[in-house]
């Protein structure tokens, strides 16, 4: 790199403490051909190398130190995982495996060479933009900062990312699918295969899924409010404004449902999984009742029955222990 672009990163840095966000800045590889990628060990794709975010994937290769032009094939310039296990992938290394196919699916191979980035993100996750682009977003829009999602610390990683691409327009719905160019046989949704699957249908406005929503918020005793778009799925602190903890827990709570939705979502469109909301229910339960109650105080722990009660119970700011 040039002295100058040095320059502009050290004066990016300063534009960034000045707007007062926590940034995170790296040098990253930029893909293009792939060839002096290492798959597993470079950071890549998202924040971190994929060896850390999918340690389970990571066992079962059979070369730990593949490149990431020998492990993608572009097909119809799409790209999709060549993979080489030890042995079959089971158990929670499939959820792995079908959030690493979604993630590659964004990937784009190119006959350049590999690069180097500088990525200076808010999240600190994942950024598409080029350095200048990123250094004009900095200097003239603050609106960039809305792209941003706080941590939300009852959530692992995982669940994370995947609701810093919801708003980011990163799940590979069919509407997204075909504004790449990629041929599908359908562009409807594939639950109620009448509307157009846009991300915000996936997620929440699907007939299919509007019931699920419902008995969530029942469950959650927020009969007062709704959640009708994206924003009120991953952003809003709506029901529990001016209360962090309960804000928190709930958010959490969204956020694996939206998970789950989008896990089951694939698990009918790739094994043909009948959808089941009851199921679907009880899996975001239980999912959030493992990650949230492991993530809390240990001296006051949530109770299972109670969470299932009404996990509103956990949210009031009078209650001391969780947090
Ligand atoms: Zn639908």
């Amino acid at each position: 790199m040039g002295r100058t672009i040095w320059k502009e990163i050290i004066k990016a840095g300063k534009v960034a403490d000045n707007i007062g966000t926590s940034f995170t800045s790296s040098i990253t590889k930029r893909i293009g051909n792939g060839t002096s990628i290492s798959f597993w060990h470079d950071i890549w794709v998202g924040s971190e190398c994929l060896k850390s975010t999918f340690h389970r994937l990571f066992m079962l290769e059979s070369r730990k130190d593949v490149t990431v032009a020998e492990r993608i094939l572009n097909v119809n310039s799409t790209s999709i995982g060549n993979w080489d296990w030890s042995r079959p992938p089971s158990g929670r290394a499939i959820d792995e495996l079908t959030e690493l196919n979604n993630l590659l699916i964004s990937v784009n191979i190119s006959d350049r060479p590999d690069s180097w980035k500088f990525s200076l993100d808010a999240s600190g996750i994942y950024t598409t933009s080029t350095m200048s682009n990123l250094i004009n977003k900095l200097k003239y829009d603050t609106n960039s900062r809305n792209l941003s999602l706080p941590k939300n610390k009852y959530v692992p990683q995982k669940i994370y990312i995947f609701s810093w691409r919801v708003i980011q327009q990163k799940i590979p719905v069919r509407s997204e699918l075909d504004k790449k160019g990629i041929d599908l046989h359908t562009i409807l949704c594939p639950l109620c295969e009448h509307h157009f699957e846009t991300i915000e249908h996936a997620l929440v406005n699907c007939q299919k899924i509007t019931s699920i929503w419902t008995q969530l918020l029942d469950w959650w005793n927020q009969n007062n409010i709704r959640i009708s778009n994206i924003n009120e799925a991953i952003i809003s602190d709506q029901g529990f404004t001016h209360n962090p903890i309960g804000s928190s827990i709930w958010q959490a709570t969204k956020w694996i449902a939206c998970y789950i939705i989008w896990k089951h979502r694939n698990l009918k469109i790739f094994s043909g999984k009948i959808w089941n909301p009851a199921a679907i229910i009880s899996e975001i339960q239980s999912q959030s009742f493992s990650w949230i109650s492991n993530r809390s105080r240990k001296k006051t722990p949530i109770e299972w029955h109670q969470w299932l009660l009404n996990p509103s119970f956990y949210a009031s700011p009078n209650r001391m222990g969780i947090g």
